[in-house]
């Protein structure tokens, strides 16, 4: 069984985003980049289900910019096999990086595609389930839990009301949740070894993909800055200002 996962290069994390003076995006330059958290998931899942002897090879594809290898470059050291990059300049919205996916899924043929819930910088939720219509496969999103079967997979799915547990038929999409396992640090060995693992480079207009966006942005505005609290002298003076001030009880 070999494992396709979609890893995306995001703003780090913990980096605070700052706006642009003039509104038009978000400031990008010297600001620390890493691979999308629930991707680690999905590499992480991946590769343990390698190890358990369930697949025979993991490999890993990142659509974005020249830097976007080193992402890539990150799921060989954690245990990737080989890594695409599709090279594409600019944002590279949901449903181009799906159709790219839908093209390198045909060349490849992987039995799953292991893709993040979300990304952290659009927050779109979609490019799994993008796939998934595009390629007429199963999908199972949210993953917090992967048991592989023979040929299926039985899957239990975060959702609003609790846990769900679904089975899907291989070949599959499977968009993995954060609480699904624990993703591993780099060994310095195993990055070094990662170094010498094959990286394909691909334009995505090679694959005939017009990656230009859909959407325009029109403004990006800072979210209002919270007033400063306040502290009270007693509990009695808090219900009163709940009351009075606030009306929330
Ligand atoms: P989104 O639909 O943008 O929230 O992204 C959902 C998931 O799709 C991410 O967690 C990634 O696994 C994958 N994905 C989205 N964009 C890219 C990209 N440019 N390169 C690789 N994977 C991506």
């Amino acid at each position: 069984m070999k494992i396709l996962v979609a890893v995306k290069r995001v703003i780090d994390y913990n980096v605070q985003i700052r706006v642009k003076e003039d509104g038009t995006g978000i400031v990008t330059e010297n600001v620390k980049m890493s691979t999308n958290p629930p991707d680690d998931n999905a590499i992480e899942e991946a590769v343990k289900i390698k190890e358990a002897g369930k697949a025979t090879e993991v490999v890993a594809i990142s659509v974005g910019e020249e830097k976007a290898q080193e992402t890539v470059r990150k799921a060989l050291a954690v245990g990737a096999d080989r890594g695409i990059l599709v090279k594409a300049e600019g944002t590279v919205e949901p449903l181009a990086v799906s159709k790219i996916l839908q093209k390198i899924v045909e060349k490849e043929k992987p039995d799953l595609v292991f893709m993040g819930k979300q990304a952290i910088d659009d927050d779109c939720n979609q490019t799994g389930q993008m796939l998934a219509a595009l390629l007429n496969w199963p999908q199972a999103t949210f993953a917090s839990k992967i048991d592989v079967k023979e040929k299926s997979l039985e899957v239990t799915r975060e959702v609003d009301e609790g846990l769900e547990t679904i089975e899907v038929n291989v070949p599959a999409i499977v968009t993995c949740d954060l609480r699904l396992n624990e993703p591993r640090y780099a060994s310095l060995p195993n990055i070094m070894k990662a170094k010498k693992k094959p990286i394909e480079q691909i334009n995505a207009s090679d694959l005939g993909i017009d990656t230009k966006p859909r959407i325009d942005q029109i403004k990006v505005e800072e979210p209002p800055k919270r007033k400063a609290g306040i502290k009270v002298a007693s509990v009695e003076e808090l219900v009163q200002k709940l009351k009075n001030e606030a009306k929330v009880i």
